[in-house]
């Protein structure tokens, strides 16, 4: 009988659930949500009392804690107050909103931008309010889960091609109809593996047969580009992207997510999504955190260059003594470790030495995929660097894993 008296599969799942959690806190493996309780300069957190090396972050440029960004957001809650009127459409448009997405457009280059609640959102509300029956989506195999979520949305076809493969999408997009609207999204740096999409050849697969292009820049942003712009900038192409996506929660320490592209597909968005008509705007605080860290961004170039610099040596480092870290080429580092319990494993080893990194298994990757995925920031230093990777190395011989 079930936790509720009811014997059916909703309390299966849950009683399944609990019991898997039970165990891996006995045998002191569960790291889920474990409570960050100080961030201490940009590279350190405190964490169950213990200050540790922070390899777990999105704060690729490590904007995070930054002072004129927790200024900014000081100031916008004494001008505004902590929430917003109600929804954008009605009295939840302030002028930072408005300022927010010009600098948005600006910054990716495009004619307009339209700000939403969290990147999660703005996935599952654009998708499925641009697409309906009829219509074709496209999605790489290994895309986040909210584009994945969004297509299911959509109530269209749905077609997922190979990872990182133009030609199985071309394939694809041969078999549909030419009067049809087929929409093409993919990761620009992919978020479990760190690799980077093949733009120039999916861009030119998408000419081709007339589809239009959405790509979530959520860990490309800071990250590809000279100056951090993102994946065109990485490539040296300019208006390849139809639909430019991306987060204010990553290399932007904020919350929200944002489109960019012509003003006329930005117009239709505003009126069309749900996740923007019926949902509150992002609060004043975040929205002017954001805000100042796009200023700072383009003003503290020497950041991008640091996290390329950071990005080589732990990548090259973790390989120089034995993991394999998959094809990544960016700050998301996969540290494969194969069955889930060696991920578990080489998690608590790392936590134990100060080294604050977390696991991603089954099913979330396939099985006998399991890893750590290590991130690396502009905040950290090469000698911390150098020791992580030491530490890693130690328990990974350990373990068995290299
Ligand atoms: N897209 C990608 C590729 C992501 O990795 C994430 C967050 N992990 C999101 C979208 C969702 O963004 P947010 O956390 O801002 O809702």
């Amino acid at each position: 009988m079930g936790l509720t008296g009811k014997d059916d599969a909703i309390s299966r799942r849950i009683q399944a659930m609990v019991h898997r959690v039970e165990d891996l806190r006995e045998a002191d493996l569960y790291f889920y949500n474990q409570g960050v309780t100080e961030l201490r300069g940009g590279a350190c957190v405190l964490v169950n009392g213990r200050e540790m090396g922070m390899y777990s972050s999105y704060s690729y440029l490590g904007l995070i804690g930054h002072p004129r960004i927790n200024e900014a957001a000081k100031a916008a809650i004494d001008r505004y107050g902590t929430g917003t009127h109600g929804v954008r459409s009605l009295a939840g448009t302030l002028a930072l909103h408005k300022e927010l997405e010009e600098t948005v457009a600006a910054f990716k280059d495009a004619e307009a931008a339209v700000t939403f609640s969290s990147g999660y959102v703005t996935n599952l509300t654009v998708i499925s309010g641009l697409l309906g029956r009829g219509d074709h989506v496209f999605s790489d195999r290994i895309n986040h889960a909210s584009i994945l979520d969004g297509c299911m949305m959509s109530h269209a076809q749905f077609h997922r091609y190979r990872h990182n493969d133009p030609d199985d999408l071309e394939d694809g997009l041969r078999q549909v109809p030419a009067n049809v609207a087929r929409l093409v999204v993919t990761d620009a740096v992919f978020s479990m593996d760190g690799d980077i999409v093949d733009l120039p050849r999916l861009v030119d697969v998408c000419r081709r047969y007339q589809a239009w292009l959405m790509v979530d820049e959520a860990h490309s942003v800071g990250v590809l580009g000279k100056t951090g712009r993102g994946i065109e900038e990485h490539f040296g192409m300019q208006d390849a992207i139809d639909i430019k996506m991306g987060t204010l929660s990553k290399t932007i320490p904020s919350m929200g997510g944002y489109i960019a592209g012509k003003k006329d597909l930005v117009d239709f968005l505003r009126h069309a999504c749900r996740g923007y008509i019926f949902s509150a705007a992002i609060p004043p605080a975040p929205a002017a955190a954001a805000l100042e860290a796009f200023r700072i961004l383009q003003e503290e170039t020497w950041r991008v260059e640091k996290l390329n610099a950071n990005t080589h040596q732990f990548i090259s480092g973790l390989r120089g003594v034995g993991f394999n870290t998959l094809e990544t080429q960016t700050a998301i580092v996969p540290v494969l470790c194969g069955a889930d319990e060696r991920a578990y494993a080489l998690t608590r080893e790392a936590q134990h030495r100060g080294v604050f990194v977390l696991p991603v298994v089954s099913p979330a990757v396939p099985e006998g995929l399991s890893r750590l995925r290590a991130t690396v920031t502009a905040a950290h230093e090469p000698e911390d660097i150098a020791k992580t990777i030491d530490i890693l190395g130690e328990a990974g011989k350990r373990i068995g894993i290299i």
